[in-house]
């Protein structure tokens, strides 16, 4: 395989269908807002404006993390497949998320800065630039701007300058909004209730449960290394306002789709919202759609980062799986439902990928050494026919609601069509590509599996690996190990003793 390419710039793909085509299917989205499936009906048709909270960048991004992103790639590439322009923001959090989502807690920022004695800025910096690589490594298409948090503090405090006298009252650490002052608050949260709340811990002198922290100040005595002079005293904004204040100023007011992981259902996009609200003295709530991912998981439970015990796309890399064998294991799963990671699952992706790689190699070298005649109006007929219908069944499918899962086995009867010849294939398959982001019409089985500059050699992703070599190695798992062989031969897949998941795994 190809080292990942870097991400194209945002464009229609080439091959867009034309919205004015009739055979276009409507797309039907889910909107948490309204708790039902929706026709997407643009507010600008020229350009669709997408704004997806960012990542924390205190640490690194864990897998589950960037399931959210696979999902956002998954919707913008939809939306420029139909022939939709878009504007696609991504946020760098790089300061005021704190330890808890409910305002209580260590800046989660300041608190990786102290305890590794190194310099905030620097940290930022280093786990942002590690960030853009994975998604550049899953094939997520760069957005058009990713604004970081610290570049915007002086709009952030003209913004709560704005909604101060209305809606915000002030404690002694800080400035918090009063959550009653705007129409159906919480409305988006699925757990108004205990549930809810109850996660809300009380800030002493709060009026409601639920009001948050539009700026903290920063304690006497605390040595904080990102602060700044506000109205309210020296310190930082709450995490909720720059989202607030980032997608106003890159997509205005109103605009189509906002995202995030189900986690920011609860309190980050209810609280964006009331600010939203507080801000146009309306009941807007920013966004048309509000859009939320399903966790991935484990069999322990939800992955977190605050957690500590994390899995990266560096660690799969490092065990000797192609990134885009895990962007593959997102798209087999639809992006509202919880995912459940395990190794097995992206073994099991690994090889699906591999059968896909190796089927379009063959398609591509009998292309290539295809003699045949130019073909009679009336085959041409036929074939455009079936090629429609193959773009068609895709289009139906992620036109529901992203059904990613229902597009895949799509496109493994597109590829072993054999009324179509392989130059047909291929030219179907770039529909594929273009939605689905798997690169396949570049693929090369023969290459190697790991992205450039990963930094670690073949022997040492050997041992790591959880898969068959090492569960014999380790000498504690052969009924596993075995298990895992058959499956694969069952797949058809020829297992090769020693090289359990390179790319040297050949179809029998
Ligand atoms: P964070 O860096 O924690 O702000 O999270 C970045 C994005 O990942 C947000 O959209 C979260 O909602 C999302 N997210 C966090 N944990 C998971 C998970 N286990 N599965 C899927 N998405 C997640
Ligand atoms: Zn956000």
């Amino acid at each position: 395989m190809t080292s990942p390419a870097q991400p194209s710039a945002q464009r229609p793909e080439k091959r867009a269908i034309e919205r004015a085509d009739e055979t276009a299917m409507p797309l039907t989205l889910y909107n948490s807002l309204t708790r039902q499936l929706e026709r997407f009906a643009p507010i600008d048709p020229a350009n669709v404006g997408i704004y997806s909270c960012g990542p924390t960048v205190y640490n690194y991004a864990h897998i589950g993390n960037l399931r959210a992103y696979v999902f956002t790639d998954t919707l913008s590439r939809v939306l420029s497949w139909k022939g939709y322009s878009l504007t696609h923001i991504i946020n760098i959090t790089d300061v005021g998320h704190l330890t808890s989502d409910a305002d209580l807690g260590d800046d989660k920022m300041e608190a990786a800065a102290r305890a590794t004695g190194q310099d905030i800025w620097a940290i930022a910096r280093h786990y942002t630039e590690a960030f853009k690589r994975n998604l550049a490594d899953l094939h997520i298409r760069t957005p058009t701007r990713f604004p970081l948090a610290t570049d915007h503090i002086a709009e952030m405090i003209a913004f709560a300058e704005a909604i101060e006298a209305r809606h915000c009252y002030r404690l002694a650490d800080g400035l918090y909004f009063d959550t009653a002052t705007v129409p159906d608050y919480g409305r988006l949260a699925r757990s108004q209730d205990d549930a809810g709340e109850s996660r809300i811990d009380p800030v002493e002198g709060k009026r409601h449960p639920q009001d948050f922290a539009i700026w903290r100040t920063s304690n006497a005595g605390e040595n904080r290394q990102m602060e700044w002079d506000s109205p309210w005293g020296r310190g930082a904004p709450g995490w909720h306002l720059e989202c607030s204040v980032m997608s106003k100023q890159y997509l205005g007011d109103r605009f189509d789709i906002h995202t995030g992981g189900i986690d920011h259902r609860e309190i980050h996009h209810p609280n964006e919202i009331a600010q939203n609200q507080a801000h146009c003295g309306c009941a807007d709530t920013g966004a048309t759609l509000w859009m939320h991912n399903n966790f991935l998981v484990e069999r322990s439970g939800k992955m977190s980062k605050s957690g500590g015990q994390f899995t990266t796309l560096q660690t799969l890399v490092y065990r000797g799986f192609h990134p885009l064998a895990y962007r593959l294991m997102c798209l087999q799963a639809q992006y509202r439902s919880e995912l459940e990671f395990s190794w097995d699952n992206l073994v099991a992706a690994t090889t699906r990928l591999k059968r896909l790689a190796l089927t379009v190699q063959a398609l591509r070298d009998r292309a290539a050494a295809s003699t045949a005649a130019p073909a009679d109006a009336r085959v041409d007929a036929r074939v455009d026919a079936r090629l429609q219908d193959y773009r068609s069944r895709l289009d139906t499918a992620i036109s529901d609601d992203l059904a990613t899962p229902r597009a895949l086995p799509i496109l493994d009867e597109l590829l072993a069509d054999k009324r179509l010849s392989p130059a047909d294939r291929l030219s179907a398959l770039a529909d594929f590509d273009a939605v689905l982001g798997l690169d396949l019409v570049t693929i090369s089985p023969r290459g190697s599996a790991r992205p450039a500059g990963s930094g670690d050699d073949r022997r040492a992703r050997r041992q790591r690996s959880p898969c068959r070599t090492s569960r014999r190695a380790g000498g504690k798992d052969f009924p596993r190990s075995d298990a895992i062989r058959d499956s694969l031969i069952a797949d058809g897949v020829e297992v090769m003793d020693g090289d359990p998941i390179e790319w040297d795994w050949r179809l029998a």
